[in-house]
Formats: structure tokens, C-alpha cells, sequence
């Protein structure tokens, strides 16, 4: 079977899918359009990320494809329309990395109540003694948080949170079982009551801006927004205009609308901490990840199926 590896990914996978498969790698092709036109019938299974995905367009040029194998759990990059269309199969890499997800949502949670990263600089800038003082930061222990999407990700960051006294509440579009979280039937109604919303449901056409100018307002003055989902699910400009007005009291962010591209009103703000989609990015994660993917490939290869498979 052919392999077609979109993007370059850790040196072990771009080596073992080498060693092991022969496959080809598209990002050292210059004229990728041409190459796709020119050899994409010889391709049965791609290996992509989340980060690279694979368009309709490409997915076009690859008519013997049967099977989309990538690293990451989000697959709105990828089409999935297109996929179902022609009976192509996906795996993700889902749960090797939930804990670091929640556990870095966890961080910007506790950064941008008590000025972490706030401090680090005011401390880095000599200014401790001075008279600029620090302002005041906000407790986390026991507060509201709201998470979009009690998933995987969600229930983790639940689990932790409730190390932390906090009150959990959610919003899904079906309630989850066995929780006792409260449920909220919209995102306004969460962010109404919640102190800290937590972003972690899917990115793509379903929940794109599902966090707008009113959830935010909704969330409040003294509310704090973390985003560890995709940059998509939040209206940047909304957020940018929330931050100025003073609607919110500030954002943690690992991504953004346009990544790696961050508005400068963002870089400049002292409300927020901005992270560069680092959730999964940890030795231990990274290789589980590398290991699930890996695996999906060679049961694809053996006997056409997949260890993960989403659709
Ligand atoms: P998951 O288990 O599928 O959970 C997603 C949750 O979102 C589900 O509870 C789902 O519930 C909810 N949801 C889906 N569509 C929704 C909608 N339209 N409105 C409201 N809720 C919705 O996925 P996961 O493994 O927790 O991962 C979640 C996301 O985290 C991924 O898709 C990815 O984009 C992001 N992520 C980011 C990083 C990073 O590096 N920052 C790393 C890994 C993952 P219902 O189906 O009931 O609506």
C-alpha cells in the first residue's frame, strides 16, 4: 500500500513511515499541485495531522484513497464531508493526550487569575520595589467555571478543577450521563453564571464564534476566558473588543483564529497569557501520540481497519 505523509512530524515517524512503508513525503515536493496530479492515483492511505489536514482539493487528486490516518484529536482541518462521500476512513489520536491538555488549561486558568506570567515579567523588569506596583490577581479556589464541551479534554479539566472547590457547569449539545455537573442549554446561560469559561469542544463550521460578543458579555467584568479548543470557536475580534471595553476581565489563550498569526492588540494586552498551541506538546504525549498514530497506520496496512477510527 502507498503512503502519502502531508507534513513533516517527528523525525521517528517521518523515518519509521519511510523505513517501514516507502511513503512519500508531500512537503519535499516543490510543485505539490503538479506531483498530486501527476502521482496521486498511487495512494491509498495518507498520514496527516491536525495541524496539516488534507483539503477537498487535495483529497481530489488522490482517487484511490481509502483511509486518512492523523496525529492530533481535532480533524476539523480535514474533510470530513468529502471523506464520507468516498467512503475514506479517519483515526485521530484521542486520549494519550487528554491530561496534558487539561492539565495546561489548568495552568492558564491559575495564570491569568493570580499574574503568573504577569509577575514573571514585572519581576524580569526590575520593577518589584519600585512604586509600579502589581495589581491584585483573583482567587481560583471555589469559583464557577464553565467548560464547553465536557468531553474527553472537558471531564479531565473537571476532575482537576474539582481539586480546586470550584463548581463545575457545562454546555453540550446532548447532557452528559453520570455527571453531576450542572448543565446549561446554551453558552449564554454558562457564561452567565460561570466566573472562568473553559473552551474545549471541537473547532469547525458547527461551533465557529460559538463564543461571541454575548457570551462574553454574559461572562462579565470580573469573568476570565481560557481557550485550550480552537481558535475558531471564539470571535477574536469580539474578544479583542470585550478585552478594551472591559466586558471581560481577561483571556488564556493556546489558539487563535489565524495561528500561528496573533493580532497585536493580543501581545500587547496585560490581560491576557498566550500560549502557542503547546496543549499535546509534551515529551511524553508527543510520543504516545507518535505511537497511536504509528499503530493506526500499520492495522490499516495489515487488515484495512483502524484502531481509532472516527468515520
Ligand atoms: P471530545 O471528547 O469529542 O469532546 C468534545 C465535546 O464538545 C463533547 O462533549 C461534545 O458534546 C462537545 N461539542 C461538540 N460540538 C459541540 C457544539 N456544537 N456545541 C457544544 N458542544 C459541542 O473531544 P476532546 O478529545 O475532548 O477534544 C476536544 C477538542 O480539543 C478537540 O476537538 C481539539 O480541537 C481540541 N484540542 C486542542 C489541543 C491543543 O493543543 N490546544 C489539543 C488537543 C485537542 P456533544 O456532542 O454532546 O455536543
Amino acid at each position: 500500500m502507498q503512503i502519502l505523509q502531508i507534513g513533516r512530524l517527528s523525525n521517528d515517524v517521518n523515518a519509521h513511515l519511510e523505513r517501514e512503508y516507502g511513503a512519500c513525503a508531500l512537503w519535499q515536493q516543490t510543485q505539490i499541485d503538479e506531483f498530486l496530479q501527476q502521482y496521486g492515483a498511487n495512494f491509498e492511505l495518507v498520514v496527516t495531522s491536525a495541524a496539516y489536514g488534507l483539503t477537498a482539493a487535495h483529497m481530489a487528486m488522490l482517487p484511490n484513497l481509502r483511509a486518512v490516518c492523523s496525529f492530533g484529536v481535532g480533524y476539523d482541518s480535514i474533510d470530513v464531508a468529502a471523506l464520507q462521500q468516498n467512503s475514506i476512513v479517519l483515526s485521530n489520536t484521542p486520549d494519550v493526550l487528554t491530561d496534558c491538555v487539561a492539565d495546561l488549561a489548568m495552568g492558564l486558568l491559575i495564570d491569568v487569575s493570580r499574574g503568573i506570567s504577569a509577575g514573571d515579567r514585572y519581576a524580569r523588569a526590575g520593577l518589584w520595589g519600585s512604586k509600579q506596583r502589581m495589581g491584585m490577581g483573583t482567587r481560583v479556589t471555589g469559583k464557577k467555571l464553565g467548560i464547553l464541551g465536557l468531553g474527553r479534554i472537558g471531564l479531565a479539566i473537571a476532575e482537576r478543577a474539582q481539586g480546586f472547590k470550584m463548581n463545575i457547569g457545562y454546555h453540550n449539545r446532548k447532557t452528559v450521563a453520570d455527571v453531576a455537573h450542572d448543565y446549561f442549554d446554551s453558552v449564554v446561560a454558562l457564561a452567565q453564571w460561570a466566573d472562568c469559561l473553559i473552551v474545549a469542544c471541537p473547532g469547525g463550521a458547527a461551533t465557529e464564534h460559538l463564543v461571541n460578543a454575548a457570551v462574553l458579555q454574559a461572562l462579565g467584568e470580573h469573568g476570565l476566558l481560557i481557550n485550550i479548543a480552537r481558535g475558531s470557536v471564539v470571535d477574536e475580534a469580539a474578544l479583542l473588543a470585550a478585552l478594551e471595553a472591559g466586558h471581560i476581565a481577561g483571556a488564556a489563550l493556546d489558539v487563535f483564529e489565524r495561528e500561528p498569526h496573533i493580532p497585536s492588540l493580543l501581545l500587547q494586552s496585560e490581560k491576557v497569557v498566550l500560549t502557542p498551541h503547546i496543549g499535546s506538546a509534551t515529551r511524553e504525549t508527543r510520543l504516545d501520540m507518535d505511537d497511536l498514530l504509528l499503530q493506526n497506520v500499520a492495522a490499516f496496512v495489515q487488515d484495512g481497519r483502524l484502531l481509532t477510527e472516527v468515520c
